[in-house]
C-alpha cells in the first residue's frame, strides 16, 4: 500500500514539474525559450545558441557575433537581449560567440588559422594570409555547425556582426533590411569590397541558398559598452519589428 502511494505521489510530482513552462526553466532568463549547442570548435569548445522571443512567430531571425574572434564587442548586444525581458513579435536565435577558439586567442581566425568567413561553399576560393580560406570549402567544424543550423532554421533575417568598418553592407539582397538597419542602428550604408576577397562568406552562401536575407553589419573599432548594452539591443529589436 505504501509503495502504491509513493508511486502516485511521484507521478503527480513529475507531472507538476513537466507542466512548468519552458520560459521560466531556461537558466532563469525570462527571454530564453531554448538553448542549444550547434557543434564544437576545432579545440572542442561548444558553439552555443539561445532562442529568444516567440517560438510560434512566423518570422525568424538569427543574429551572429564574434565570427572573427577579435571582433567580439557586439556579443554584449546579444547578451543583453538574452538576459532581458521576454521578446515578442519574432522568433529569434542569438549566437554571441560563433568562433570561441578565436575569441580565446584574440584572433580573427579559428584554431587552425582559417578565416571562417571565407570557408563557406558559395564562391569559395583558395585564399592565403589574413583571409586564409582553409584547404577546401566547409573544411572547418565551425562552418559545418552553422550551415546545419541555418539549413534547419531558415531564418528570414540573418544578421552577422563584425568590426571595425562602421557601417551596414549595401551590397546585399534586401535593400529594405539594409535601410532599416541604417535607420535604427544609426550606422552609415557602405559597400564592403573586402579588398576583392569576398569569397566563401557566410552571408553570400546564405543569400544564394535560401530565400531569406543575410547581411553584414560592422560596428566601429571600440563602440562604448554603454551604447552596446543600453541602446543597441532595443535598436536591433526595432529593426526586427519586435519589442520586449
Ligand atoms: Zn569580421
Amino acid at each position: 500500500m505504501k509503495t502504491r502511494v509513493l508511486i502516485i505521489v511521484s507521478l503527480v510530482l513529475t507531472a507538476t514539474l513537466l507542466a512548468v513552462p519552458s520560459q521560466t526553466s531556461a537558466g532563469g532568463f525570462p527571454a530564453v525559450t531554448e538553448t542549444r549547442i550547434l557543434g564544437h570548435s576545432v579545440q572542442g569548445r561548444p558553439i552555443r545558441a539561445w532562442r529568444l522571443g516567440d517560438p510560434n512567430a512566423s518570422r525568424k531571425a538569427v543574429i551572429v557575433s564574434t565570427m572573427h574572434g577579435n571582433e567580439d564587442d557586439t556579443y554584449l548586444i546579444l547578451n543583453e537581449l538574452r538576459g532581458g525581458d521576454p521578446i515578442r513579435g519574432i522568433d529569434v536565435w542569438v549566437v554571441p560567440k560563433y568562433n570561441p577558439d578565436g575569441y580565446a586567442r584574440r584572433s580573427r581566425k579559428n584554431a587552425r588559422g582559417v578565416d571562417l568567413n571565407r570557408n563557406y561553399p558559395h564562391g569559395w576560393r583558395d585564399l592565403d594570409g589574413n583571409y586564409e580560406s582553409g584547404p577546401r570549402a566547409i573544411s572547418e567544424p565551425e562552418t559545418r555547425a552553422m550551415m546545419r543550423f541555418l539549413d534547419e532554421i531558415k531564418p528570414r533575417y540573418l544578421i552577422s556582426f563584425h568590426q571595425p568598418l562602421h557601417g551596414v553592407d549595401l551590397d546585399t539582397k534586401s535593400n529594405y533590411l539594409a535601410r532599416k538597419l541604417i535607420w535604427h542602428l544609426k550606422l552609415p550604408g557602405k559597400r564592403f569590397t573586402c579588398g576583392g576577397v569576398c569569397h566563401g562568406t557566410m552571408t553570400s552562401w546564405y543569400n544564394y541558398k535560401h530565400p531569406g536575407n543575410a547581411i553584414t553589419v560592422e560596428y566601429g573599432q571600440s563602440p562604448s559598452r554603454w551604447h552596446l548594452t543600453r541602446r543597441a539591443p532595443d535598436q536591433l529589436l526595432k529593426v526586427l519589428t519586435a519589442r520586449r
